[in-house]
């Protein structure tokens, strides 16, 4: 995983930067950072990643661009490329991943001081 967080406000971690973990080009622009494609998935049963293994990646744009072309579909669509669509669902993405790399995992050993539990979700 290589994302940057900036921590300075408690309990608000933020993406400061993403390290692309082809090229390492470190990406600081919120536009860039808007460009780069984030990859997480959980494996299952069967997968050629492993049972259950946790799987990330983050590309550049000019990475991301460099690994899929060949695969991808690509449609022009103005509308979806205007900046606060795009920073918008960067940033909700981000919040969401912030709160899984947040929240305590079964066999946590790596939470450092400061660092927040997630709160008690739902009742149960
Ligand atoms: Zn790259």
């Amino acid at each position: 995983m290589s994302l940057i967080l900036d921590r300075s406000t408690p309990g608000m971690p933020r993406i400061a930067a993403v390290r692309c973990d082809r090229c390492k080009a470190v990406i600081h622009d919120p536009i860039n950072l808007g460009e780069v494609l984030h990859i997480r998935l959980h494996a299952g049963f069967g997968s050629a990643w492993g049972d259950g293994s946790l799987v990330s990646a983050d590309l550049c744009d000019a990475c991301g661009h460099a690994l899929l072309q060949p695969f991808a579909t690509v449609e022009p669509d103005h509308d979806a490329l205007r900046g606060p669509v795009v920073t918008g669902g960067f940033a909700r993405e981000m919040a969401a991943l912030r709160a899984w790399l947040d929240a305590p995992a079964d066999t946590d050993d790596t939470a450092g001081p400061g660092d927040s539990k997630r709160p008690e979700s739902g009742a149960g």
